[in-house]
């Protein structure tokens, strides 16, 4: 189905909520074997829900896909669990600050399965990266290059040299949102093809004795639905690698997920199969290691906000605002860049949804949306859970205590029961930090 063959009033698709997404006899919805307003009874709202059993399979097909050194890019949703689960799938991570390093860290993943990425790594950072033996650093900038040097020369000898890739910008511009556009000839990110800037990395970094130059990284943007954005990067990327005789090839992440009714996507075989061949035109050697960085399309989908209703408001002849108790703070995305969602009442996730509203948050802003244009069933009153799916990537990870909200707790449910993974922040805890 296109998107124009969505019907707004229609339920939410199926194919939009988690994998052990099921109807009760009571007409709501479970998930990982729960009632979701049973969670929000015991653990309050704004919550994040998430499928554990979603969370594990989206790894898995990611691993079945790309094979040994697909990462997990840890920015699209961070905790000690995630972490953990990334890697007990087989994951390796991807890690961009000090920050992403010290939770993955601090969750037991090795630090060899780390890749430390960032265009303007500090020298704590860098420093931190080398001293727990990471496993890869994605170096960004001749700035860093001279950074690395100079670190190395001042740590202790290690027997290993630390293995760095080069992060270029193809010159291919994804067909997505500017903000995430990364692979364009003007970004702030890697070294261009293009300008003959990457090669000179790649002379520097040969000449640097203290680190092992392993391969070449791109990331040209994310939520790239089209898999021939994906196709062109990899031929000028494989164009460019393969006379290097490197072991190791990174495409980044960016496939793109279904956020609405009519959306769809291609799966991980699909971008790793197109990736592959496009590289083996250009001369790639087979013994390469072409891997890849998933964030959004391992977690999006596996999780799901609930929000309790508030205030509806209905403006005569404009139109019916439907407050929550979240908003722009536990998902800034539809403020960053206009995505939409859908939102659905868990109590009747199967009715028709007739009634449009704009559903918001309670922050002080006019542009705190939450679903700008939602369709939602024609009963919704004030006190019930409403939820939006698809809100396992860059929700809570971009969260903030705007207005002094505290963050929701984040959950994740599994064969009947729930775990709270991050807890919810406290009054007390928005006061931590002052002095
Ligand atoms: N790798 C790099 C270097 C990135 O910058 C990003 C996202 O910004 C990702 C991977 C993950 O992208 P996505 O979540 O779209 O898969």
């Amino acid at each position: 189905m296109s998107a124009d063959d969505a019907v707004a009033t229609d339920p939410v698709e199926w194919k939009l909520l988690p994998k052990t997404a099921a109807v009760g006899e009571d007409g709501h919805l479970r998930v990982g074997d729960i009632d979701l307003l049973d969670l929000a009874a015991e653990f309050g709202t704004p919550l994040f829900v998430y499928d554990e059993y979603h969370l594990r399979q989206a790894c898995r097909a990611a691993v079945a896909a790309w094979g040994d050194g697909v990462a997990y890019a840890a920015k699209a949703f961070l905790c000690r669990a995630m972490a953990r689960l990334a890697f007990e799938e087989g994951m390796h991570l991807d890690v961009a600050s000090g920050g992403e390093l010290h939770v993955a860290l601090s969750a037991g993943v090795p630090p060899a399965k780390l890749i430390l990425h960032g265009n303007n790594k500090s020298e704590e950072e860098l420093a931190t990266a080398l001293e727990c033996g990471i496993g890869r650093i994605v170096v960004d900038s001749f700035d860093e290059i001279a950074r690395l040097g100079r670190l190395l020369e001042t740590l202790p000898a290690r027997s290993e040299r630390p293995a760095v890739l080069v992060r270029v910008t193809p010159g291919v511009e994804a067909h997505t949102h500017e903000f995430v556009r990364t692979g364009g000839e003007d970004s702030k990110f890697g070294f261009s093809v293009a300008s003959g800037a990457a090669a000179q990395a790649v002379a520097a970094l040969e000449l640097l004795p203290s680190v092992e130059l392993v391969g070449v990284h791109a990331h040209i943007g994310s939520q790239v639905f089209d898999v021939s954005s994906f196709e062109q990067a990899a031929e000028v990327l494989g164009r460019f690698f393969a006379p290097l005789g490197l072991p190791e090839l990174v495409v980044g992440g960016g496939l793109g997920v279904p956020y609405v009714n009519g959306e769809s996507a291609p799966t991980q075989v699909e971008w790793a199969d197109a990736t592959r061949a496009a590289c083996a035109r250009m001369g790639v050697d087979p013994s390469v290691r072409i891997s890849a960085e998933p964030g959004r399309s391992i977690v999006a989908a596996a999780g799901i906000t609930l929000y309790t209703v508030g205030t509806v408001k209905r403006l005569l002849g404009i139109r019916t605002y439907v407050s929550v108790d979240g908003g722009m703070s536990d998902n800034p995305r539809p403020v960053l860049y206009g995505s939409g969602y859908e939102a659905f009442l868990p109590r009747v996730v199967r009715a028709s949804r007739p009634e449009p509203i704009r559903l918001v948050g309670k922050h002080c802003e006019s542009g705190d949306l939450v679903v700008p244009q939602a369709f939602v069933p024609a009963d919704l009153q004030v006190g019930d859970v409403v939820a939006t799916p698809v809100t396992g990537a860059y929700g809570y990870s971009m969260a903030s205590n705007y207005n002094k909200v505290p963050r929701p707790a984040v959950v994740f449910v599994a064969d009947g029961s729930a775990r709270v993974v991050v807890r919810r922040e406290t009054l007390e805890d928005l006061t931590r930090l002052d002095s």
